[in-house]
């Protein structure tokens, strides 16, 4: 197969000979035919030096780089990096467990397929594309899924509504690639049960990333109120229960996730009277509780999406920070959590700082969180590194 070729401008190959997985727009001189949106290109230097092959796009990132060696990205290619994940997760005990069967497969840039999600629910695949690359793929990417995981996967459900460019016109592709029609929408993590609603849920339905943090949670849980804000499926609010938390309260504002909290919770911990759950805005619920707890948890979504808002942001993170701040018990516990890539540990750090400060609580930090290990971080591509969260101990 012959594929396209884009030319660098002279010296804009340093990144990639350091490995970074893109190449922006303006680092382009020329390109020799007319790739396709989506298409695999071959990336040279200003003097035909090959450097790498990747999925070409239309937008800033022009380019996501799939390999540094000059192969033909077919089917054996699939099958080589979804194996290289699969055995990544199986011999760190991510996969395979019978009392954990949710984690993510594919990690994008951490698993050398930039623009690639796959998360595992039991026996589903739900697979997600954020670059038109990977759409045009799925089909081979489904398959390749089957000869690596074998019988271990009974369905693949791709969801790329929402992550895939606009302007890219793809059409709503969403749908099963393999399997589907059945009832198993169930999955376990660490031995507690939730239902995963694929199709209509946020992102690919659960938050994988806050598995660890959610065990470090159930073990500050025993004797202590707990209130979990932005709860969606209710994951931090099941992990609490077990730990021996005396009530523990969900909010979202979504009446959705509220519904599904309320099953997830009930599922695991049936007629249990501890919990309750609100459909309702953050700021307006904890602006008029009376309640004070032992501890809070706050995993909002991402505030920023882009540089250009990171300081609206900052200011989202330290308001929601000090109105939580405002009603801890001393003695008590936040875990506080902030998803947004482009803001940075110090960033957060110091905008949770300024809510400590304007409230005038004295804060210590006892836990710096970050996301899991089948979240792995590309060292050559630090932005990978999304998840930041800091238990603290409130006087
Ligand atoms: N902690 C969750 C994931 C949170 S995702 C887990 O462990 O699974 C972020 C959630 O925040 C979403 O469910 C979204 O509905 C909710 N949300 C967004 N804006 C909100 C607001 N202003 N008030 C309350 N919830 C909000």
């Amino acid at each position: 197969m012959t594929y396209c070729n884009v030319i660098l401008k002279p010296k804009k190959e340093e990144s990639l000979l350091r490995f970074h997985p893109w190449i922006f727009s303006g680092a382009i001189l020329s390109i020799e035919g007319e790739p396709q949106e989506g298409d695999v290109v071959e990336v040279y230097t200003a003097d035909r030096r090959f450097l790498a092959t990747g999925h070409y796009q239309i937008g800033s990132i022009a380019i996501r780089i799939l390999s540094f060696s000059q192969i033909p990205v077919d089917d054996a290619f699939w099958v080589e990096r979804l194996l290289a994940a699969y055995t990544l997760r199986r011999s760190t005990g991510l996969a395979g467990r019978a009392i954990s069967d949710t984690y993510r497969l594919v990690h994008g840039e951490g698993d050398n397929l930039p623009g690639l999600v796959i998360d595992i629910y039991a026996g589903t695949a739900v697979m997600q594309a954020h670059s038109v690359g990977m759409h045009h793929a799925r089909h081979q990417i489904a398959d390749a899924l089957k000869t690596v995981m074998g019988e271990a996967i009974r369905h693949i459900y791709y969801k790329s509504e929402t992550t895939l460019p606009y302007k890219a016109n793809t059409g709503n592709e969403d749908g099963y690639l393999f399997g589907g029609g059945s009832d198993e929408d169930m999955a376990m993590e660490n031995g507690l049960r939730f239902y995963v609603d694929w199709q209509k849920g946020q992102k690919t339905g659960f938050f994988v990333d806050q598995r660890d943090n959610r065990s470090l949670l159930e073990r500050y849980a025993a004797n202590r109120s707990v209130l979990n804000m932005f709860c969606y499926t209710g994951g931090f609010s099941f992990y609490a229960m077990r730990g021996g938390a005396t009530v523990v309260h969900s909010v979202d504002s979504s009446s959705k996730a509220i519904h599904m909290t309320k099953k997830n919770v009930e599922l695991n911990f049936p007629g249990d009277p501890r919990h309750e759950a609100y459909a309702e805005d953050a700021f307006r619920y904890l602006e008029k509780t009376g309640n004070r707890y032992d501890l809070i948890i706050l995993d909002p979504p991402a505030f920023a999406k882009h540089k250009n808002v990171l300081r609206n942001a900052l200011q989202g993170y330290r308001k929601l920070n000090a109105a939580a701040l405002a009603k801890i018990q001393p003695g008590g516990l936040l875990f506080t959590f902030s998803c947004s890539q482009v803001v940075s540990k110090e960033h957060f750090r110091l905008a949770v700082f300024s809510a400590a400060a304007q409230t005038g609580r004295h804060v210590r930090i006892l836990h710096q969180l970050t996301q899991p290990a089948d979240h792995p971080v590309n060292i050559y591509h630090p932005e990978g590194e999304y998840l930041k969260g800091l238990v603290l101990y409130v006087e």
